[in-house]
């Protein structure tokens, strides 16, 4: 490029012209006078070449610098060079993306008529602008902030493209609605837990043969000693600088915060060189931190594992990583443990249930679903049934759901145990219709794992069909928070197709929520379960009474019907009759009960005469 440039300066071209003329000159003079002409024009050339390597490598420190990533391709489409922050960002090398088409990043997010509308924009005006989902090598998808410019030689053809983009990942999750569904850690903006569940799957989905994943979790040693010495400001600023250079070394890798002083960090990775990526790690954070007057080195417990090698499941790996530092802790400080199976129990009262519970699932002889009858008020009718979990734990006995079912969905089981759920509630909807027993729809109650990771649809309708049961007598449970939880994708179109298939839908724990009055009228639900914290101190209490009341005026508004849960005394049960609460639930009524108890009151007097 400098030559063109070079010989675009008329000193140069005076200088030729004098050099090529020189032999014909007739006297010593003139050819002296063009000799100086052509050394002023040599001169010039070379100022102008120094100029131009001078600006050069100003240019390439600039894109150097760039946090910004640089992709410079040719007429034919094809990448000619990208800058670091490129590979940082995307995760392919100069030369692993060199020659490609940037259409290797594309994530398939944008239709066709959007490449179209690109292509015409950027022909036409010469710059495109605007937000691009894009695809990272491993496969995370991202948004960016796309700038893209023609470069065209002095006749006007497009000779290149350079395009500059920012990775809006962040930017994007403050976006208000992505804030509210949370997927960023605010204090260090890295991603939370959540978020690293579902990057983890992607990265587990997409791995190429050869290819394997390192995680490690990292907790920081005494940094509640920090918090109390230093103060939670500086403790914070640490955190966020920690984060930060943990970030900086795992270029192409997923690095998050967990909570507290834990972070976790994912690569894609074709080495077998798990050992060393953990020392490498650890020599990165060893350097002292400058927070307060003294630089801070700090100690870190460091769990580790593989994956496929130690499980391909999110939940597996995640609850594996924690008894890799668990173990890890108790052998002291600033101490890595990679994951082996023998660690899984050691100890840890809370993997111990976990792994009983998988057990549990597997041979489903410690599970049992209760059942307990909803009623009308006006006449103690049966109106319908929750189905409850059990678990009797050989040596705890008797397990709250309250207690296990966290621990399944934080710990990835929580999908199979609703499969067993559904699996179990319509073998019983069976068994009762062939004995003529069943007339009332058997409510499950859904986790949002099951919308999240479950194929909740495709399991529920095999399960109605395998055991020949109408969906109109499964009844589907959700509670206001899954309904908010948009991991499960568009909710109201869902359970508009799972209510056109039949099911009657509630939502469960009603008013614990913050689902507006507006977002409800648009949701097909049937029901209400109005949540027994507020029936509890009820018809006393002036601002629970209150709030069932307005619950209850606005049901009706909207035609929806009303189950008021937990209710345990005559004067609840009175006082809902009178504010005109069509169903009831509660320990007044029944207990949840075994089937054996259930079927015998189906079977004898099925009304419970309390009205
Ligand atoms: P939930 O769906 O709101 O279920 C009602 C809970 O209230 C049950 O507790 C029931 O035993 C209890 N209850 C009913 N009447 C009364 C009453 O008059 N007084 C009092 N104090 N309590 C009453 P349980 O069976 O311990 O279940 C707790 C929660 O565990 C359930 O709340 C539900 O969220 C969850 N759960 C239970 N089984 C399943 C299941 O199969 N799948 C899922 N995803 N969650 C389940
Ligand atoms: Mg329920
Ligand atoms: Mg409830």
């Amino acid at each position: 490029m400098w030559s063109v440039f070079t010989l675009n300066r008329p000193l140069v071209w005076t200088g030729i012209a004098a050099m090529a003329s020189m032999s014909l000159l007739p006297t010593l003079m003139l050819r002296l006078a063009a000799l100086v002409i052509v050394t002023i024009g040599a001169l010039d050339a070379w100022r102008q070449i120094r100029l131009e390597a001078t600006r050069r490598r100003l240019t390439e420190a600039a894109l150097t610098l760039s946090p910004d990533g640089v992709v410079i391709s040719n007429s034919h489409n094809r990448i000619e060079a990208v800058n670091p922050a490129f590979t940082h960002i995307t995760g392919y090398s100069d030369d692993e993306i060199r020659g490609l088409d940037p259409s290797v990043l594309s994530s398939g997010r944008h239709d066709k008529a959007f490449y179209e509308h690109y292509w015409q924009t950027l022909n036409a005006t010469g710059q495109w602008e605007g937000e691009v989902w894009n695809q990272r090598k491993h496969g995370d998808q991202f948004p960016e902030w796309l700038r893209v410019r023609a470069v065209a030689d002095d006749k006007g053809r497009v000779t290149h493209y350079v395009g500059l983009f920012t990775d809006i990942t962040r930017h994007k999750a403050r976006e208000q609605d992505l804030q509210r569904i949370g997927f960023e850690d605010p204090l260090t903006g890295l991603p939370n837990r959540r978020r690293l569940h579902d990057l983890l799957a992607s990265r587990l989905q997409r791995l190429r043969a050869g290819e394997g994943l390192d995680i490690a979790l990292i907790d920081i040693d005494g940094f509640k000693a920090v918090n109390d010495t230093m103060g939670v400001d500086k403790g914070d600023r640490l955190l966020s600088r920690f984060g930060q250079r943990l970030d900086a070394f795992v270029a192409g890798g997923v690095v998050g915060r967990l909570g507290g002083d834990e972070f976790m960090v994912i690569r894609t990775t074709t080495y077998d060189d798990h050992e060393q990526w953990v020392e490498g790690l650890r020599g990165h954070l060893s350097e002292p931190f400058e927070i307060g007057d003294k630089p801070l080195r700090l100690g870190l417990t460091i769990g580790t594992c593989r994956a496929p090698e130690d499980g391909r499941d999110p939940g597996v790996l995640f609850q594996r990583l924690e008894s890799a530092l668990y173990a890890a802790k108790r052998h002291g400080r600033n101490h890595s443990q990679r994951f082996r199976p023998s660690l899984e129990v050691a100890g840890d009262p809370q993997l111990e249930l976990l792994n009983e519970l998988r057990q549990a699932l597997a041979h489903g002889t410690q599970l049992e679903l209760f059942y307990q009858t909803q009623h009308y008020l006006d006449d103690g009718r049966l109106a319908g049934m929750e189905a409850l979990l059990r678990w009797y734990h050989p040596t705890h006995g008797m397990i709250s759901p309250a207690t296990f079912i966290p621990l399944a969905e934080r710990h990835g089981l929580m999908a199979s145990l609703g499969d067993w759920v559904i699996d179990h509630a319509c073998a019983q909807l069976s068994t009762w219709r062939q004995q003529g027993l069943s007339f009332v729809p058997v409510w499950i109650n859904i986790s949002a794992v099951q919308l999240i990771q479950g194929d909740l649809e495709s399991r529920l309708s095999a399960s109605l069909s395998k055991h020949n049961v109408p969906a109109a007598m499964l009844g589907l449970e959700l509670t206001e928070s899954v309904l908010l939880d948009e991991r499960a994708g568009d909710i109201s179109t869902r359970l508009v197709a799972l209510r056109d298939k039949g099911h009657p839908i509630a939502i469960d724990d009603f008013g614990t929520g913050y689902s507006s009055m507006a977002y409800l009228k648009q949701l097909p639900v049937d029901k209400l379960k109005l949540d027994r914290a507020f029936v509890r101190a009820l018809p006393d209490d002036s601002a629970d009474a209150a709030i069932t009341s307005a619950v209850l005026a606005m049901a009706r508004g909207l035609g929806l019907d009303v189950v008021a849960e937990g209710v345990e005394t005559e004067a609840q049960r009175d006082y809902l009759r009178a504010e005109g609460c069509a169903m009831v639930q509660g320990f007044l009524y029944a207990r949840p009960e075994r089937v054996t108890d259930v079927e015998r009151r189906l079977k004898g007097d099925l009304e419970v005469s309390l009205s």
